[in-house]
């Protein structure tokens, strides 16, 4: 077993990091965070904020990455570009709060928010259902 934080070894009995006071993992590789999944990439960052404001009301815990950084050239919307990661197991149920009570749907291809009564996806030109 080893400490996330600082990378010691211990042995299999040892449940947690004496020095750290955290779970130890029984690999180092694992990714940090291996349990989230994106809900959606919002293009607004006033948008984000309130969507997890909103999420969060339901019990559903999110984060925001901003990914405009990585964006390049892009048009002057992009420049706000931000992720929105939850729990894999709550990434369903997010989507369809979304759909239901923000009138917000996720693009199956891109994961951008579309206007709900949108066709095709203004981004990657999926077609929606
Ligand atoms: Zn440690
Ligand atoms: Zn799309």
């Amino acid at each position: 077993m080893f400490c996330p934080k600082c990378e010691e070894e211990f042995p299999d009995t040892t449940p947690t990091c004496r020095d750290c006071n955290v779970e130890l993992v029984s690999s180092l590789k694992e990714d940090k965070f291996p349990e989230l999944a994106v809900i959606c990439t919002i293009l607004n960052e006033a948008t984000a904020y309130i969507i997890r404001g909103f999420l969060e009301n339901e019990n559903i815990p999110c984060q925001l990455e901003n990914i405009s950084f990585h964006a390049g050239p892009a048009p002057v919307a992009d420049l706000m570009k931000v992720r929105l990661w939850a729990r894999k197991e709550d990434v369903e149920r997010a989507r369809k709060l979304l759909e239901e009570r923000q009138g917000i749907q996720v693009c199956s291809a891109c994961e951008t928010e579309v206007a709900f009564e949108d066709n095709v996806c203004s981004y990657c030109g999926e077609k929606l259902n």
